[in-house]
């Protein structure tokens, strides 16, 4: 069995494949308008994000039986496709869920004590320690919009910096899961009202794409943070910069765009937002986590 890695992988990946017997070709470093010509060969590829697998690449791959995903997102992969030709789709959803959750408490934190704004400040030459007046979260209500595997995971650890955490999900949890996770459910609308901040952890959909418009911010508490680690296009960024702008929110994070990269936006001209570059799955345990269990399902997959 032959198994092309077509993505910068944990090294542990692998590892895992050879111990099982498998033969692994390290492809990560040909161009991707070049990854073609490489897979005649393959029983199965491994791809992160960066590596698209449609039509083209699955028909020029004669022997594939299985496209490995280490991460959740298959929207880089035709897996109707795929699968009409039998040919198996798996992914790692949990796997960078903590990754994911730490860098939210993260940008919560960076928003709350406008850290990412003093560092740039300090870089000129300022001591903006006057300006830097933040706000704890202590004893603050955190909505959660989404309590999957990263909600949940967001919710434990807000509950040990002392937040109160109210949820919104199309699933209701049970009576006992959230007096286990200590939440309780709101209605959307009422979440928004109640919430000192928000943050988003639903995947995009139809029926979430700017599930944070105009009118829902304007439904926002005065004065509240929004923080979006979920998928561009959740939050209308237009909408978005308005309401930054104007003094409604007091701040927001976002870590992900409507258009990756994000290279223009208005939202550089604001101090009030902390934007990172859709790193959160980029720590090294998560990464190692999923190579390690994309690798192990796939071995699995070929070798049943
Ligand atoms: P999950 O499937 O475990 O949880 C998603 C939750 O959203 C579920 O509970 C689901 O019921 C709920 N949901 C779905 N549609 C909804 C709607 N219309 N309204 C309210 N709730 C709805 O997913 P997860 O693994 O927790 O991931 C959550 C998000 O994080 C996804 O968008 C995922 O793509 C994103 N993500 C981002 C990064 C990053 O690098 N920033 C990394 C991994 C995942």
């Amino acid at each position: 069995m032959k198994v092309g890695i077509c993505d910068a992988l944990a090294k542990e990946s692998f590892e895992v494949l050879r111990s099982r017997g498998i033969e692994v070709l390290d492809l990560s470093s040909i161009p991707k308008d070049e990854l073609i010509n490489h897979v005649a060969e393959l029983d199965a590829i491994i791809v992160r994000s960066a590596t698209k697998v449609r039509r083209e690449m699955i028909d020029a791959a004669k022997n594939l039986k299985v496209i490995g995903r280490a991460g959740v997102g298959l929207d880089n992969i035709d897996v109707e496709y795929a699968k009409s030709k039998g040919i198996k789709v798996l992914n790692t959803p949990g796997a960078t869920s903590i990754s994911v959750a730490e860098l939210t408490i993260g940008l919560i934190l960076a928003v709350m004590r406008k850290i990412a704004y003093a560092d740039r400040e300090m870089r000129k030459g300022a001591w903006p320690k006057k300006k830097c007046k933040g706000i704890e979260m202590y004893g603050k209500t955190l909505g959660v919009i989404g309590i999957g595997r990263i909600g949940r995971e967001v919710v434990k650890r807000a509950r040990a910096f002392g937040m109160r955490v109210i949820y919104y999900d199309v699933f209701k949890l049970s009576d006992e899961q959230a007096r286990e996770l200590g939440v309780e459910f709101r209605e959307l609308d009422s979440l928004l009202a109640e919430s000192d901040v928000v943050s988003l952890h639903v995947p995009l959909l139809p029926e979430t794409k700017h599930l944070i418009n105009k009118e829902r911010l304007e439904k926002m508490k005065d004065g509240a943070i929004l923080i979006n680690a979920a998928r561009g296009g959740i939050v209308d960024e237009e909408a978005l910069y308005d309401a930054l702008k104007s003094g409604k929110l007091y701040g927001a994070a976002l870590d992900v765009y409507e258009h990756e990269p994000l290279k223009e936006s208005k939202l550089f001209e604001l101090d009030n937002v902390v934007l990172t570059p859709h790193i959160g799955a980029q720590a090294k345990e998560g990464q190692a986590r999923a190579g390690i269990e994309i690798a192990e399902k796939v071995a699995d997959a070929l070798l049943s």
